[in-house]
């Protein structure tokens, strides 16, 4: 699942690509935007905000939202797109295909970032301020920790599985309220320091061992031994997102 590490990530590899280089053909296979062509434009600049990508050209923006499934790839100009391709953004050397994107959207360049004005503070951005997300975080204090992770408002960047992986952590059921975190700024920090380390690696690890089937604490683990204390972990799939938990370490 695309998280605020997926996106730092894509956006390091589309910048690699595209920025400097003029585009030779822009393809938005989305109706509203099917006109719009931005080739024979420089592309400028390429910037992640939270899970948002932007891909600045000329007096555009392409704003893009993974969601669930969407994915950018860098291939070579001879790569075809099949049907979930959703646009294609060629230079002389190489073809970006953005894929099963759940938003795209051509923005005027110079209000581009009215679309993420609402984001809390960007775990892997350059104005990361952990007072600020600390605050956020316990705003509202009957909220439950896992769904307040999750808010994009209080903090952008976190997904599910670091939801269920900070939770672990610091000890906390998912469902438990905000109020029972005793120190809003060290859970911040570590949300900041997990989604740091991953942020040029291809598999995500919350545990600090990267061998293969060690890389998580609890997520997508449900029925298998708790790392640290043997527990078979549990699952609540009856929300809107499934949660992941030791029922023996998290209270
Ligand atoms: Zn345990």
């Amino acid at each position: 699942m695309p998280e605020g590490d997926t996106v730092f990530r894509t956006a390091e590899k589309l910048r690699e690509a595209l920025v400097g280089h003029r585009l030779t053909r822009c393809d938005v296979r989305v109706p509203r935007y099917a006109t719009v062509d931005l080739s024979g434009h420089a592309v400028d600049e390429v910037c992640a905000r939270g899970k948002h990508l932007f891909i600045r050209v000329g007096s555009a923006s392409i704003h893009s939202h993974l969601k669930m499934d969407g994915s950018w790839r860098v291939t070579p100009l001879t790569a075809r797109a099949d049907y979930r391709v959703r646009i294609i953004l060629d230079t002389k050397d190489v073809r970006a295909l953005g894929i099963d994107l759940g938003v795209l959207e051509i923005l005027d360049r110079a209000y581009d970032f009215d679309v993420v004005e609402h984001l809390g503070p960007d775990l892997l951005g350059d104005d990361w301020d952990p007072k600020v997300a600390a605050a956020n975080l316990t705003a509202r204090p009957d909220r439950p920790i896992a769904e307040v992770l999750l808010d994009q408002r209080v903090l952008a960047g976190i997904g599910n599985v670091y939801a269920n992986e900070l939770c672990f952590i610091t000890g906390h059921l998912p469902t438990a309220p905000v109020s029972a975190i005793t120190d809003p700024h060290r859970l911040v920090s570590r949300a900041r320091e997990m989604l740091w380390a991953n942020r040029f690696r291809r598999n995500r690890c919350t545990t600090g061992d990267t061998r293969a089937g060690r890389q998580v604490w609890v997520y997508g683990r449900v029925g298998q031994a708790c790392r640290r204390c043997g527990t078979p972990v549990r699952q609540d799939d009856s929300g809107e997102r499934v949660a992941y938990w030791c029922p023996a370490c998290q209270r």
